[in-house]
């Protein structure tokens, strides 16, 4: 191989320049370019038009790929006190930020903008944690807010060092031309960041919305992962086919049974998908190229959906002795999805028996 794509290494190439603006306070690069286009460089409430060229391609090219782009999402932090990391919008603990990770919650948060070591304080040599909500969370919400507290209950800050940005999964203090070239010829990270982009989005009930998410985290208890947990278990093998491990992955994706629900479900839905490996993959390649964004939102929202009932029927059949039933699990998934349609008035005209015949005009009739 040995071949580059050149126009993304050009990105890669650019970057550079990003990261030693964002990267240094001080130094001799940030004062040339400062004193060149001026303090303002990086202000993002500066219109436009007065930027410089220069910059404005720059920004372009660190955006590319959509939403916040592919550069910020490479950029985290190596936590100090707090007194530079913001707590909801910097990626400072695991890959994400608390932002997209906890969509629900950072909509309550009180200080939004908040930095780390404004949300807590020293008690001794401990830190703790004091967030505050502009409202009493449901309950769905309260079990959010414990996951929250479970993700960022390994974050070690520190009393008197300070926060450094840091590059890449290899959380580089230094930019690298070919690490960023590599991330961006990997798809797989994108897939990573879009799958929670995406699940708040979807058309479904939180309630199964938080059902996705909490299995994108590994965070559902299947045998797999309470065994790991170190729970003594008669058996790990999934429930539904007692011939594989009860991972998450084998549950929704390559169980005999989870197969065969998906492609009920695409029959249904009258199109194909490739093979995945990765449930993510599978969640943010799920949609139609006819019909629009918004539109196949409602496809992400089938998709967690089928999730849901599927978990749901997983338990019935240990907890109530049920069998298992593709079918059923499909049925359900449908219902679902659209009791949600029909709740939002999306559909005011399409009746269930419509929903089940035709979906895609129905989905297609959505404004
Ligand atoms: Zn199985």
């Amino acid at each position: 191989m040995g071949l580059k794509d050149v126009r993304k290494f050009n990105f890669a190439l650019l970057a550079k320049w990003r990261w030693r603006f964002i990267s240094q306070d001080k130094g001799k690069w940030r004062e040339v370019l400062e004193s060149k286009y001026g303090v303002e460089l990086e202000c993002p409430q500066l219109p436009v038009k007065y930027q410089s060229r220069w910059w404005r391609d720059l920004v372009k090219v660190c955006r590319e790929g959509g939403g916040e782009g592919w550069f910020q999402k490479e950029v985290h932090w190596k936590l100090g006190r707090g007194d530079k990391v913001r707590f909801w919008e910097d990626v400072w603990i695991g890959d994400t930020s608390l932002k997209s990770l906890f969509q629900r919650l950072y909509s309550l948060s009180v200080y939004q903008e908040y930095k780390i070591e404004d949300v807590g304080v020293w008690e001794g040599s401990e830190w703790k944690w004091r967030l505050e909500w502009r409202r009493d969370r449901f309950e769905w919400e309260s079990e959010l807010e414990a996951n929250l507290f479970e993700h960022i209950v390994r974050a070690d800050v520190k009393k008197t060092k300070n926060d450094i940005r840091v590059w890449g999964t290899e959380e580089l203090e230094t930019y690298s031309v070919n690490v960023a070239y590599k991330n961006l010829s990997n798809g797989t990270r994108e897939a990573y960041h879009a799958s929670f982009e995406f699940i708040w989005k979807a058309k479904a009930f939180p309630t199964i919305l938080s059902t996705t998410w909490r299995v994108f985290l590994n965070r559902i208890p299947t045998r797999e992962a309470l065994s790991r947990r170190g729970v003594q278990m008669s058996s790990v093998a999934c429930v539904l086919c007692e011939a594989k491990e009860e991972s998450y992955k084998h549950l929704f994706l390559e169980c005999e049974y989870a197969q065969q629900v998906w492609s009920l479900c695409l029959k249904w839905l009258g199109f194909k998908l490739v093979q995945h490996n990765d449930l993510k993959d599978h969640f943010v390649s799920f949609h139609i190229p006819q019909v629009s964004s918004k539109q196949n939102l409602v496809l992400k929202g089938i998709w967690t959906a089928i999730l849901r009932c599927i978990w749901d029927q997983r338990n019935s059949i240990l907890f109530k002795q049920e069998v298992v039933d593709a079918e059923e699990i499909l049925q359900m998934a449908q219902l679902k999805s659209w009791l949600w349609l029909k709740h939002k008035a999306a559909f005011h005209s399409h009746s269930f028996a419509d929903w089940l015949l035709n979906p895609v005009i129905c989905i297609k009739s959505i404004k």
